[in-house]
């Protein structure tokens, strides 16, 4: 089941680095998020922040109108699939072996039944026929595939996405993107940090434009794109579109 997320307010400080400063967001529950801004706006470290991998020094964090701040984080990390820019398979695994230790170590599933939570989810992302290869024969896109496919098995509740396609050959970035924009329209709860424009405006409900540690704007994809109100999402809209 989907959740909806929230945050408020949230500070965080690395180092000599007030890199978050006061950030609102907010998914709906099955409905997506999409955050984007120039390098370096804080958009990974939010991320970070909203599964808990680092600790804000102010704000809440809200999954289904719960704070998350006082759950166990491990626990709260298998609530929220997370797809980074590299995949991070493990090369010497199978495919389906790469998907299903996730739920035999941390859902306690047995060896037949992960490996057919697995099977099932890579026939989702459209991977049947590759369950017993190795990583290192598929493509960058399949690869990514893979990724999802094991935190899909997770069965989460949220999915963050972290600019997972910017690692891919040109040619390769559709697929996934059609993948991503499929799971979005089939409910699942998404987060998603991207520079393609292009999915932003047609798949988010709502759109996120950060800089500097701030949300400088946030609304529809049709407000955000066609009606930008800061000079800030102006300008970086200039530089992208
Ligand atoms: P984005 O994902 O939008 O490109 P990041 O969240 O990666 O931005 O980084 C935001 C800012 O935080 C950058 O200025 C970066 O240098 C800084 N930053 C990230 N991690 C650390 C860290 N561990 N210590 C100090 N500064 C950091
Ligand atoms: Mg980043």
């Amino acid at each position: 089941m989907s959740a909806s997320l929230t945050a408020t307010g949230l500070h965080l400080t690395l180092g000599h680095n007030h890199v978050l400063r006061g950030i609102d967001i907010h998914v709906d529950a099955g409905k997506t998020t999409t955050v984007i801004g120039p390098s370096g706006s804080g958009k990974s470290t939010l991320l970070r922040v909203l599964n808990r991998l680092y600790e804000p020094d102010q704000g809440d964090v809200l999954l289904d109108g719960k704070s998350v701040l006082t759950e166990d984080p491990d626990k709260l990390r298998q609530r929220i699939g997370m797809v980074f820019q590299h995949f991070n398979l493990f090369p010497h695994k199978s495919v389906v072996d790469n998907v299903s230790l996730g739920p035999r170590k941390l859902r306690g599933l047995s060896k037949e039944e992960a490996r057919a939570v697995a099977v099932e989810q890579l026939e989702i992302v459209g991977l049947s026929d590759k369950v017993d290869t190795r990583p290192a024969n598929l493509s960058g896109g399949q690869q990514q595939r893979v990724a999802i496919a094991r935190a899909l098995a997770m069965k989460p509740e949220v999915m963050f996405f972290d600019e997972a396609t910017s690692a891919l050959d040109p040619e390769l970035v559709k697929g996934v993107l059609a993948l991503m924009a499929d799971l979005a329209s089939g409910g699942m709860s998404m987060i998603v940090v991207t520079h393609e424009m292009g999915f932003a405006r047609t798949v988010s409900d709502s759109v996120v434009f950060m800089d500097e540690g701030q949300v400088v704007e946030t609304g529809t994809p049709d407000a955000l794109f066609d009606n930008a109100s800061t000079p800030r999402l102006q300008r970086f809209l200039s530089q992208v579109l």
